[in-house]
């Protein structure tokens, strides 16, 4: 059980409380802070104010899920990996369409002529068919 002069209590308390106590050193290494382990739930009594769960098997158990997490966050959106797999499939071609550089650069087709108006982008035709060199569209990149 909780005492009940040990509920709320927190380390600033205990710092001004025993501020100026010669005992304030021990005092602090033997407070009882009364805490809900962030793992299981079950309410303990921590030494620290700092301390999270109940005890090693929790602390363990709840770094473990972290690193999980962490490796979960890190998985690539599969909208990246579209663009990725688009990438490389058009990344054999030595010549795009329009449509496929549009694909490639995720840009709209009045961006797209815009760029080659402007000659950023390098473009040929072919009877009617504008292809698009794809080495210039690597240029765009080469800061
Ligand atoms: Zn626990």
């Amino acid at each position: 059980m909780i005492h009940r002069d040990t509920l709320g209590y927190n380390e600033r308390q205990s710092d001004t409380y025993f501020g100026h106590n010669k005992t304030s050193h021990n005092m602090s290494s033997n407070i009882r802070v009364p805490k809900i382990c962030q793992h299981c739930g079950t309410e303990f009594i921590a030494k620290t104010t700092v301390t999270q769960y109940c005890g090693d098997n929790c602390a363990k158990r709840a770094y473990k899920k972290r690193v999980r997490e962490a490796k979960i966050q890190e998985v690539v959106p599969t909208a990246i990996q579209k663009q990725d797999f688009i990438q490389e499939q058009v990344s054999q071609k030595a010549f795009l369409s329009i449509a496929e550089t549009c694909k490639l650069l995720g840009t709209s087709r009045m961006t797209l002529y815009r760029q080659i108006k402007t000659g950023n982008i390098k473009a040929g035709k072919v009877g009617r068919r504008t292809i698009i060199k794809r080495s210039s569209i690597e240029k765009l990149f080469q800061t």
